[in-house]
C-alpha cells in the first residue's frame, strides 16, 4: 500500500475537538453567492452579525415538490445544472463549507430552501432536519456508535473474534458493570507478572475535550463516589510510552470519509493534524498523574497553559500539520510508508466494527423502499503512536471540528475570532473534495459519458482496449473541476477489500439479524423474531429445543437490556443478537477458533436461508401458474430479503484470508 503523504503545509493553531452537539451556528452569511475572504474573516469576530439564519424555510413532507430536484433551474436556462447545498444546519462548519462551495461554483442555500437541494450539510447529526431526498453529510446513529461506550464494545466483539489484528485499540473496562472484572483483571496480570506497573485513563462516556478525564494507578482509585453510577465511563489501559517529538506527547486528527455503506467506501486524508501537549513528557508517576499539559494532548485544554505556542511554522508550535510530522520522522529514518499502512490498516478495522450496528440504525431510519436521502460522513480519527511507532485509536468523533479560525483574547474578557491557515488548508481540502466525491452531477456527467465512450468504441477498438482506468482519466479531463487540486482524499476501501474482507463476519451477522426483525423500522428483535431465525436457519434439534431458545433469548436480551443502554424500545439489540450467535456457534462447531465457528455458523445460516428463499420462490411460480392448486408451501411473514452477502463468495473470501492476509501487501 503506497503512503498517503503529502508535502509539509503552514502551521498555525486553531480549536480542534469534537464538535459539541449544539454548539452555536457562526453568524450566518449573505445568501448565496461569493464573497470575499475577507468579509468572511471580519463575519469571525466576536458579535459581527447575527447569530444564525434567521426565518430559514421550514421543510416537510407537505411542502416538497416531488420530483423537483435542485439545479433544474440552470437547466431549464440552458446551463449546466449547478448542484445545490442547503448550509442552513452546517454551524461551525459553515465558514470551511463556504470556501468549499465557492471554489466549486456550487449554489449555496444559507437559510434551507422550500425545493429539495441535492446535499444537506448538518453540523451535528442526521437528525438536524427532515430529509426525503438527495444527500445529507450524517449517517443515523453515528453519535451514538463512537459514543466511548459503544466504540470499545464493537471493537471488542472484533478482538474477541481477530484478537491479533485489533490490537490497536487500548484494553479497556466498561464502567459500572465491568468494574469487578476491572479489579479483577488487573490483580491478575499484577499476580503474574509483578513488574507490571500500569497506569489507566478514565474517560466518561460521551465526554469530549478531555472533559472530566483522569489518571489513576490502581482500580481503587477510581472515584466511584457519585457520578460513575450516573455518568459511565470508558477505563483504558494508558500508552505510557508515546512517541515524543521535541520531547512532548503529541496525538494525530486524521479525516476519514465514510462514503457509503453498502457498498462500504471509505478514504483517508493525506493530511491531518497534530496536536501536542504543553508540558514535557514524563511517564505516569503517582506525582505527575494530575498534570494535564504532560498527559492529554486536547488543545481545548493546552490552549490555557502558558506554554501553548501560536505559530505559523509548519514544523513548531502546539499545532502541526500531520504531513510536517512525518517528514521529521523520515529525516530520523522512521519508515514512514508502513507507518501510513498501519494507519490505513487501523482505519478500515475501526470502520468494519462500526459497520454492523450502523446498518441496523440505516433501515431503521431509511427503510428500504422508503423516500429518504443517502448518506455520507467525515469522521475524525484521533491516533496516538507509540514510541516504537504502532499507532493506536484513541476515539473516532462523529462530529470533528472543521472550525478554520481560532479564539484570541486580546484584553482579558475581551475575544476575536482569527483566522487559521493551516486548519483553512486541511479542512478546506477535506469538505471540498468531499463535496466532489459526492457530486451528484458527476454521476450523471459520467453516465452520460459512458454512453458517448461506448458509442465511439463501437468505430474505435483501441479505446476500448484502454481499459478502465483509461476510461476514468478521460472522464477527468472532460469534466469541470478540472481546474481543481487533485484530490486529498485517498480511497482505502474498496481498494484493498481483498486484505480486510475475511474480517466482516459480524456485517454478516448483521444482515441475518436485519433479515428477522420483521418489522420496518426497529432496531431490536423480539422474541417471535429470533424463534423465526432458529427455525429457519434449522438450528434446532433435540440437543437444543424451542424451550432452550427461548430461555437464550430472555437470558441474554436482559442483560444487554440492564446495562441500561437504549429503553426506547424493548427486545434484543444487535449486540446481544451477536453473543447469542456466537454462543449457537460454539455449541455447533466445538474446538474451532471463535471466528471460524461463527464464520462456519454464517455459511450454515445464509445456505439454509438461501434454500428456503429457492422454496418460496417455487412456490410462488407454483401458486401463479396453477392457480387454484394447493402448495404446501411455508410462511413465517417475513420480507424475502435476501441474506446479503452471497454465501459461496463469502465461504470463497474465508478460506483464502488468511492467504491473503499473509499476503499484505500496500
Ligand atoms: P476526549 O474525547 O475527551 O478528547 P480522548 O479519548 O480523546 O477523549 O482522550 C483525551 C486525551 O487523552 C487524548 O487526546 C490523549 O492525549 C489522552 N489519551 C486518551 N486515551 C489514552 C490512552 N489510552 N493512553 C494514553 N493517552 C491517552
Amino acid at each position: 500500500m503506497e503512503p498517503a503523504g503529502a508535502p509539509p503545509q503552514g502551521c498555525a493553531p486553531a480549536r480542534e475537538a469534537e464538535e459539541p452537539p449544539g454548539s452555536p451556528a457562526l453568524p450566518a452569511a449573505a445568501p448565496q453567492g461569493a464573497q470575499p475572504a475577507a468579509a468572511g474573516r471580519e463575519r469571525c469576530r466576536r458579535g459581527a452579525g447575527p447569530q444564525g439564519p434567521p426565518g430559514r424555510a421550514v421543510r416537510g413532507r407537505g411542502r416538497r415538490a416531488p420530483g423537483r430536484r435542485g439545479g433544474e433551474e440552470g437547466a431549464r436556462a440552458g446551463r449546466r445544472p449547478r448542484v445545490t447545498v442547503d448550509s442552513s444546519k452546517a454551524k461551525t462548519s459553515l465558514e470551511a463549507l463556504k470556501i468549499s462551495l465557492r471554489q466549486l461554483r456550487w449554489r449555496e442555500f444559507p437559510f434551507g430552501r422550500r425545493l429539495p437541494c441535492d446535499i444537506y450539510w448538518h453540523g451535528v447529526s442526521f437528525h438536524d432536519n427532515d430529509i426525503f431526498s438527495g444527500q445529507v453529510n450524517k449517517f443515523p446513529g453515528m453519535t451514538e456508535m463512537v459514543r466511548k461506550i459503544t466504540l470499545s464494545r464493537a471493537v471488542r466483539t472484533m478482538q474477541d473474534l481477530f484478537p491479533l489484528e485489533y490490537n490497536f485499540y487500548p484494553r479497556s473496562w466498561i464502567l459500572p458493570e465491568e468494574f469487578p472484572l476491572f479489579v479483577a483483571e488487573v490483580r491478575m496480570m499484577k499476580d503474574s507478572d509483578p513488574s507490571w506497573k500500569p497506569t489507566f485513563i478514565v474517560k466518561p462516556d460521551g465526554g469530549c475535550q478531555g472533559d472530566g478525564i483522569y489518571l489513576i494507578k490502581d482500580p481503587s482509585d477510581i472515584r466511584l463516589t457519585g457520578s460513575i453510577q450516573s455518568r459511565p465511563a470508558v477505563v483504558q489501559e494508558y500508552i505510557c510510552k508515546p512517541l515524543l517529538v521535541d520531547k512532548l506527547k503529541f496525538d494525530i486528527r486524521l479525516y476519514v470519509l465514510l462514503k457509503s455503506l453498502e457498498p462500504l467506501e471509505i478514504y483517508i486524508a493525506k493530511d491531518g493534524l497534530s496536536r501536542f501537549c504543553t508540558e514535557p513528557y514524563q511517564e505516569p508517576t503517582l506525582k505527575n498523574l494530575h498534570q494535564v499539559f504532560m498527559h492529554l494532548t486536547n488543545y481545548s485544554l493546552n490552549i490555557h497553559s502558558g506554554n501553548f505556542i501560536h505559530s505559523d511554522n509548519a514544523n513548531t508550535g502546539s499545532k502541526r500539520t500531520f504531513s510536517s510530522v512525518l517528514c521529521r520522522l523520515s529525516s530520523r529514518g522512521a519508515d514512514v510508508k508502513k507507518l501510513w499502512s498501519d494507519i490505513i490498516s487501523l482505519v478500515i478495522k475501526t470502520i468494519i466494527a462500526l459497520t454492523p450496528e450502523l446498518k441496523v440504525y440505516y433501515q431503521s431510519d431509511i427503510p428500504a423502499g422508503k423516500p429518504g436521502p443517502t448518506c455520507f460522513q467525515i469522521l475524525g480519527f484521533d491516533i496516538l503512536l507509540m514510541k516504537n511507532l504502532k499507532p493506536v485509536l484513541l476515539e473516532v468523533n462523529a462530529n470533528p471540528s472543521m472550525r478554520i479560525e481560532h479564539e484570541q483574547e486580546l484584553s482579558p474578557g475581551v475575544f476575536e475570532n482569527v483566522p487559521s491557515p493551516v486548519d483553512e488548508e486541511v479542512k478546506v481540502a477535506v469538505i471540498r473534495d468531499t463535496l466532489r466525491l459526492v457530486d451528484p452531477q458527476k454521476k450523471k456527467r459520467k453516465d452520460v459519458q459512458c454512453q458517448t465512450l461506448e458509442h465511439v468504441s463501437e468505430a474505435n477498438e483501441e479505446l476500448l482496449d484502454a481499459g478502465p482506468a483509461d476510461r476514468a482519466e478521460c472522464d477527468t479531463t472532460q469534466s469541470p473541476e478540472a481546474g481543481l487540486p487533485s484530490l486529498c482524499l485517498k480511497q482505502v476501501f474498496p481498494k484493498y477489500a481483498k486484505q480486510f474482507n475475511y474480517l466482516r463476519l459480524v456485517d454478516r451477522v448483521a444482515a441475518l439479524f436485519i433479515r428477522f426483525l420483521g418489522v420496518k423500522g426497529t432496531t431490536k428483535l423480539g422474541p417471535t423474531g429470533f424463534r423465526t431465525f432458529i427455525r429457519n436457519c434449522k438450528l434446532s434439534n433435540s440437543n437444543f429445543s424451542m424451550a432452550s431458545v427461548d430461555i437464550l433469548y430472555i437470558d441474554i436480551t436482559r442483560r444487554w437490556n440492564s446495562m441500561g443502554i437504549d429503553h426506547k424500545e424493548s427486545g434484543m439489540c444487535l449486540q446481544a443478537f451477536v453473543e447469542a450467535f456466537f454462543c449457537l456457534a460454539q455449541k455447533k462447531y466445538k474446538s474451532l477458533p471463535l471466528h471460524e465457528q461463527v464464520a462456519s455458523l454464517i455459511d450454515f445460516c445464509e445456505d439454509q436461508l438461501a434454500a428456503l428463499d429457492e422454496k418460496r420462490l417455487v412456490c410462488g411460480r407454483g401458486i401463479v401458474e396453477r392457480r387454484s392448486a394447493v402448495v404446501p408451501c411455508q410462511t413465517d411473514g417475513l420480507h424475502l430479503t435476501p441474506a446479503a452477502p452471497t454465501p459461496l463468495l463469502h465461504r470463497m473470501a474465508t478460506a483464502s484470508k488468511f492467504s491473503d492476509y499473509r499476503n499484505h501487501r500496500y
